[in-house]
Parts: structure tokens; C-alpha cells; sequence
């Protein structure tokens, strides 16, 4: 039976050490500041904004939530990045995805100054990191490592398969492993033999935003399974991948919820105390 990659856990061992940062950083008059913007009412989207909103009140962080009608203008969303650039009490903007339809979604990224780029989104930082550059990493990505590491996973060397190739979590999650020395293989909707290439992976990682799809055949037995989906079905959330068969043969698997989702609100916690950090100085 898998070892669980618990991210409830992971997550509040952090939030002991962030909190305790923060004071540190309060004591020498600094105090981190993150603004989410979120434009219209999707539901998805405010739970997701109320629990960012909520981890930066335990941490200690200064918190602001810019709630702007879903018919805003371009113009008066980049408006809005533009007065966060500029205000010095916030370090950190974050602009909730999805956008309504009628907003480009490249060019309000694009107005977020690279260096407050706290979701790592930001051509720049996207660029510094294909390139090898310290910049701003991908939240979700980085939770990934962070729980491959954390539950003692070996990475190097060893069959990384990332199914999805979005820009925040696919293709960053693929670019950290090849970092940590992974042979890494990305599959998407259009690779043929599928199975095929997840039965070869010693750490399979499931970004595809489909309930269960991961089956259990189609993974090696002792794999690292990491599941990023967050799916609801009949008013439960699932992920991508097919629990509980999965986690029979699994080396390592983390729950949905209580996995990634987690991890992934600890390091928006942790790119807003690195910004707030190189801020000041
Ligand atoms: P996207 O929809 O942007 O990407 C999904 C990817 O899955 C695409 O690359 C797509 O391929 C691929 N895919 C779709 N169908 C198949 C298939 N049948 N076989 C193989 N590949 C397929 O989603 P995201 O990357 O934004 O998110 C993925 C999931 O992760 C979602 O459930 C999302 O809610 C969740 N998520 C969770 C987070 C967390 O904190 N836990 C954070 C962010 C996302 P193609 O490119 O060819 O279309």
C-alpha cells in the first residue's frame, strides 16, 4: 500500500515556520503584502481567494482582495495592477485564472511587475526558468517537489511522466523534474499510448483535469503518484486519478483533497515572503 503524501500535514509544518518568519521580518518593520485580484463571480474562484485570503491571516501576512464586477474593462483591471505595482505596502499580486472571456488574460499577467509576480506567471519569470535563472516558480509546481522531497522520494535518475502541458502546471512541473534530474516525458491529449508511457514512470504526475482517469493499470507498481485534479463530481471533489485502486499498488500517492491544493497555497505563502524579502533589500 502507497505511503500517503499528506498535504494537510505538509502545509501546516510549513505554516509554523512561515509564521515565525513573518514576525521575524514584522520585528525589522517589514510586513509581507499580498494582493488577489478577482474579476467576476465565479465560485470556483472564491473559494479559491477566501482560502488564499485565510492563509495569509495565519501567517501574519497583510492581505488585500480586489473584487472588480465580471463586465470590467481591460482597462480597469490593468488600472488595478497598475496601483498594486506601484503601492509599497504590497509585494505579492496575484490575479485569480480563469478571466472572463472578454479580458486578455496574457496582457494583464503581463502588467504584473515580474518581481511581484507572486503565481510565477509572468513571461519573465516563465522564461528564467526554461532558462535556468532564479526567478518566481510556479506555485503548484513547486508544492509538487516540495512533497516528492518531503515524503522521501529519490528523483534523480529516475522516469518522470507529466500528464498535461499547461503553463501553470504541466510544462513548469515537467521543466522542476528535469531539473531534479528526472528523464521526463510530457504527454497530453494527442500522445498516442498513453498507458504505455505512464507503466514506465517512477513518478507519475496527473494534471489533466479529469475525474479518475488515472487507472491503476497504468501505473508502475512502487510509481510516485501525484494528483493535481480538482474535480467535482456529485458535489464531491475528486482528482485525476482513481484512488483507491491506485493506491494499492503506488509507492507514494497524495490524496485529493489534502494533497497538491495544499501545498500549493504554502508556496503563494512562501513566493510572498521571498518577494517581500528581495523587496527589502
Ligand atoms: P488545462 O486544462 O490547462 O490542461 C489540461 C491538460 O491535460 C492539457 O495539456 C491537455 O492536453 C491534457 N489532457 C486533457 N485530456 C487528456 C487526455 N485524454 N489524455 C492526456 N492528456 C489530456 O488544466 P490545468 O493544467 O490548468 O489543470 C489541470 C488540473 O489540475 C485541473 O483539474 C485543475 O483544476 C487542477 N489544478 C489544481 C491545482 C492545485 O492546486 N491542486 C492548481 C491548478 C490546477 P492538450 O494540451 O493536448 O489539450
Amino acid at each position: 500500500m502507497a505511503k500517503i503524501l499528506d498535504g494537510r500535514l505538509m502545509a501546516e509544518e510549513l505554516l509554523l515556520d512561515q509564521t515565525r518568519r513573518v514576525q521575524e521580518l514584522r520585528q525589522k518593520g517589514i510586513v509581507p503584502g499580498l494582493a488577489v485580484v478577482l474579476v467576476g463571480e465565479d465560485p470556483a474562484s472564491q473559494i479559491y481567494v477566501r482560502n488564499k485570503g485565510l492563509a495569509c491571516e495565519r501567517i501574519g501576512i497583510h492581505s488585500e482582495t480586489i473584487r472588480m464586477e465580471e463586465r470590467s474593462s481591460q482597462d480597469e483591471v490593468l488600472a488595478v495592477i497598475d496601483r498594486l505595482n506601484a503601492d509599497p505596502a504590497i509585494n505579492g499580486i496575484l490575479v485569480q485564472l480563469p478571466l472572463p472571456r472578454h479580458l486578455d488574460e496574457r496582457a494583464v499577467l503581463a502588467r504584473i511587475m515580474p518581481e511581484k509576480d507572486v503565481d510565477g506567471f509572468h513571461i519573465s519569470n516563465a522564461g528564467k526558468l526554461f532558462s535556468g535563472q532564479q526567478g518566481v516558480v510556479p506555485c503548484t509546481p513547486k508544492g509538487i517537489i516540495y512533497m516528492l522531497k518531503k515524503g522521501g522520494v529519490e528523483l534523480a535518475g529516475k522516469e518522470a511522466v507529466v500528464i498535461g502541458r499547461s503553463n501553470i502546471v504541466g510544462k513548469p512541473a515537467a521543466i522542476l523534474l528535469l531539473n531534479e534530474n528526472c528523464t521526463v516525458t510530457i504527454c497530453h491529449s494527442k500522445t498516442k499510448d498513453l498507458t504505455e508511457h505512464c507503466r514506465r514512470a517512477d513518478v507519475l504526475v496527473a494534471a489533466i483535469g479529469k475525474p479518475r482517469f488515472v487507472t491503476a493499470d497504468m501505473v508502475k507498481p512502487g510509481a510516485a503518484v501525484v494528483d493535481v485534479g480538482i474535480n467535482r463530481v456529485d458535489g464531491k471533489v475528486v482528482g485525476d486519478v482513481d484512488y483507491e485502486p491506485v493506491k494499492e499498488i503506488a509507492g507514494w500517492i497524495t490524496p485529493v483533497p489534502g494533497g497538491v491544493g495544499k501545498l500549493t497555497i504554502s508556496m503563494l505563502m512562501e513566493n510572498t515572503l521571498e518577494a517581500a524579502c528581495s523587496q527589502a533589500r
